[in-house]
């Protein structure tokens, strides 16, 4: 009881102290948004819309990028651009931050969302699938980041890097997924202190999902899990609030904070639970 009363009076403290929230913040920010042709990249493509940014979406169908450029222009952003990208490729992710750094003359928010097609099942030795994906989920990001750093250190701009709690705790068949947000909550982890200690102007954001009700999300797992889906659009909001308030970590939904200390403080517990939570039959 007492340890369950500490979380709560912990985490009220840090709602309490955190800074608010100003939209006025993301008018004519200069935001690029990978990942942003379905779920929530496209999702955050229409908040910062609404906000007023200028936006650059990037992923790897042209058409659908085109269709959600436009509607962002029509739902309020002072510029809408679009560039197709495969970040499995070595020269894309350079490409893509090149082309929103000429076109707004710098950058004020990197948001990373993207992830690669996986597979949801038992890891059956795959290995060229994982070296792919790591690719594609994890060095993509630190190459778009490294580019992209220095304009973000002119605007005191920020890095928003988006998680998963299955880089915080592992789960059953998703492995390689799993494997590729450890390594990003690793990486971004370090460059949050390195960033920190230099003084630097970047802030980053590393963003700890649960379950969400995007299309991808459910053809794979919404039949077979017991956790909750929560919203795509209110997802990418947290993402997008969280990243304009610099705060280091947000979770989304908030249970998702207390699964990340459960793992640690009530293992059996949790991995009783984890293992559970998605049924198979072998
Ligand atoms: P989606 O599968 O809906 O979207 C993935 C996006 O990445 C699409 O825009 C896709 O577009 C793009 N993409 C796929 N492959 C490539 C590639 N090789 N190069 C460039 N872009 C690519 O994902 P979600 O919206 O569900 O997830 C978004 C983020 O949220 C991810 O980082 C994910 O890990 C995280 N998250 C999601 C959860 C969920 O339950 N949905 C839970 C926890 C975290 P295109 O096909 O056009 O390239």
């Amino acid at each position: 009881k007492i340890l369950l009363l500490s979380v709560c009076v912990g985490f009220l403290a840090v709602k309490w102290t955190e800074p608010t929230f100003d939209a006025e913040s993301l008018k004519g920010a200069r935001v690029l948004v990978t990942g942003a042709s379905t779920g929530i990249g496209e999702q955050l493509a229409y908040h910062y819309a609404r906000f007023g940014a200028q936006i650059v979406i990037t992923a790897r169908r042209e058409k659908v990028l085109q269709q959600v450029a436009e509607k962002c222009k029509n739902l309020g952003a002072q510029q809408a651009l679009y560039i197709a990208a495969d970040m499995g490729n070595d020269s894309d992710p350079d490409k893509v931050v090149d082309f929103a750094l000429e076109r707004f003359g710098g950058l004020d928010y990197l948001v990373l969302n993207h992830i690669g097609p996986v597979p949801f099942g038992m890891w059956e030795g795959d290995v060229e699938h994982v070296r792919w994906l790591m690719k594609v989920n994890f060095f993509s990001y630190v190459q778009m980041a490294w580019r992209a750093l220095d304009s973000l250190e002119q605007s005191r701009g920020s890095l928003i890097i988006v998680s998963s709690l299955l880089g915080k705790l592992s789960s059953p068949f998703m492995a390689p997924y799993s494997s590729t947000k450890s390594a990003l909550n690793g990486f971004f982890g370090s460059l949050f202190h390195e960033l920190s200690i230099k003084k630097s102007n970047v802030s980053v954001t590393i963003c700890t999902l649960g379950v969400i009700d995007t299309e991808t999300a459910m053809a794979k797992i919404g039949d077979l899990t017991i956790i909750p889906a929560y919203p795509a659009s209110d997802a990418a909001l947290s993402i997008i609030t969280g990243g304009a308030k610099r705060t280091a970590e947000i979770y989304y939904p908030w249970l998702t904070y207390i699964a990340t200390i459960s793992k640690d403080w009530f293992p059996s517990v949790t991995n009783f639970f984890i293992q559970h939570a998605i049924k198979y039959d072998p």
